[in-house]
């Protein structure tokens, strides 16, 4: 028998930004209603799952939440997350060929370190399912392609030294929407050089440039990447009636991108036109995944001739393509040393806004340039959060592929970090033992998180 596809539903009705805010639950049941009415879970190519519940380890092992993973997570974040996690699962024990977490609250707006919420996230569910599939499964190679409108700043974060994990993200140029990254530059860390890949497009992408994209740069890059598991992060705000976006792409659009990306597993991220939009572009998705016919699928407003994209678009995606396949083919060749030389550690300097509750945290992220291994992590960050006041703290991330020297390293740095009283929590992440440690300054003590 030809294997499933599976879909995990959960729209969280507990949980939304504020009444009147488009991330509420009903964004997800016009969707419901939608894929109710076509009969399509009685299709034989699908089948549904119930979500599973993330733990505080599998989301300490992605995130260094502040103060506790529990202050800043509620069961719906847990749930969603743990969606994807199920789906992955069943993927990889051969159940079914591929998934679509149709999800919410998003996730990919989540940075590493977490001290509220952020363009409504608060946990990374892709990057919980990379973390899992990585010590579950022992997986190596993972890609992570962003399809929302908006940059999908904090994927790019969490695994911007992380030379196993290819994220490439297309969106809206940050010059023109939230949250103002994702520029062509931003190429990740020495350690994981050119596995960061922004396409930052321009307002008004109609269908066909889309797809250029994806068959001239996405495609190749994956292929010459050869990751062993793809994650989509299927935000649907790049449609003509997103209330958020400038796009002009369509339901049909989106199942042809679909198509040929063919991800194991989709999440659903962003997309607030909800009615005009969502309930045909997952439908859509969903049987271009499932291997269905979806060309019947069009959304009830759809004027072809309204959504033409303008030639100086179409010449101006054209030319960034040449570009970053340039950067891409030029990188292969590129060493750890031309990157920074003699220098122990690379270091950037962040400002992360808290667009939900209005504050800033201040970072400084350094990376041991190790030439044997990944490299660990060390995050000197403070914030004024509105519930605790100002805090700061210091994290350690150990890849799980990191060098004995490394290791030795990164533990040092968090025993050393435990003795500055300039530090309220001092965290540790050691992915090569699975053992993540958070110190509590005032009462002394050490808290591990059970997995
Ligand atoms: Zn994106
Ligand atoms: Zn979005
Ligand atoms: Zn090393």
């Amino acid at each position: 028998m030809r294997k499933k596809t599976g879909i995990v539903f959960f729209p969280a009705f507990d949980w939304s930004i504020s009444d009147m805010h488009p991330e509420r639950e009903e964004r997800l049941l016009y969707t419901r209603d939608q894929i109710f009415e076509e009969g399509v879970l009685d299709l034989p190519e699908i089948a549904q799952y119930p979500p599973l519940v993330a733990t505080p380890h599998d989301i300490a092992r992605v995130h260094f939440c502040v103060p506790q993973v529990d202050d800043q997570v509620l069961a719906a974040h847990r749930i969603a997350a743990g969606a994807a996690m199920n789906l992955s699962d069943k993927i990889m024990d051969g159940q079914i060929k591929n998934g679509f977490a149709i999800v919410r609250p998003p996730g990919h707006h989540a940075m590493r370190v977490v001290h509220g919420n952020r363009g409504f996230c608060s946990i990374n569910n892709e990057a919980v399912v990379v973390e899992h599939l990585r010590r579950t499964y022992g997986i190596k190679k993972i890609a992570i392609v962003d399809t929302d409108v908006h940059h999908g700043d904090g994927t790019q974060d969490i695994f911007y030294h992380d030379p196993d994990v290819l994220f490439i993200s297309f969106h809206q140029d940050g010059r023109t929407i939230f949250p103002g990254t994702g520029f062509a530059d931003e190429l990740g860390g020495p350690t994981a050089y050119a596995k960061n890949i922004n396409i930052p497009l321009p307002p008004g992408v109609a269908d066909k440039s889309l797809l250029y994209v994806v068959d001239n740069l996405i495609l190749p890059i994956l292929e010459d990447f050869q990751p062993e598991f793809v994650i989509n992060s299927a935000g649907q705000d790049n449609h003509y009636t997103d209330p958020l976006g400038s796009m002009l792409i369509t339901a049909q659009g989106y199942a042809q991108l679909t198509e040929k990306l063919k991800p194991d597993l989709a999440v659903l991220e962003g997309g607030y036109a909800i009615e005009s939009a969502l309930p045909y572009v997952n439908l859509a998705i969903l049987l271009a995944m499932a291997g269905r016919d979806y060309s019947h699928v069009i959304e009830p407003d759809y004027q072809p001739e309204k959504l033409v994209e303008s030639p100086q678009v179409t010449d101006y995606v054209h030319r960034m393509v040449a570009n970053i396949q340039r950067v891409w083919e030029k990188s292969k060749a590129i060493t750890i040393e031309q990157l920074c030389g003699s220098n122990k550690f690379y270091q950037r300097q962040k400002s992360i806004y808290y667009d939900t509750e209005y504050f800033e945290e201040k970072q400084l992220e350094k990376v041991r340039t190790c030439t044997k291994c990944p490299g660990y992590v060390v995050i000197d960050s403070h914030a004024a959060q509105p519930k605790i006041g100002r805090c700061r703290v210091l994290a350690v991330s150990i890849h799980n592929r990191c060098c004995k020297q490394c290791i030795e390293e990164g533990l040092e740095a968090y025993n050393e970090a435990k003795k500055d009283y300039r530090y309220s929590y001092v965290y540790l992440q050691d992915k090569t033992q699975d053992n993540f440690l958070t110190f509590n300054r005032e009462d002394k003590s050490e808290l591990r998180t059970e997995g």
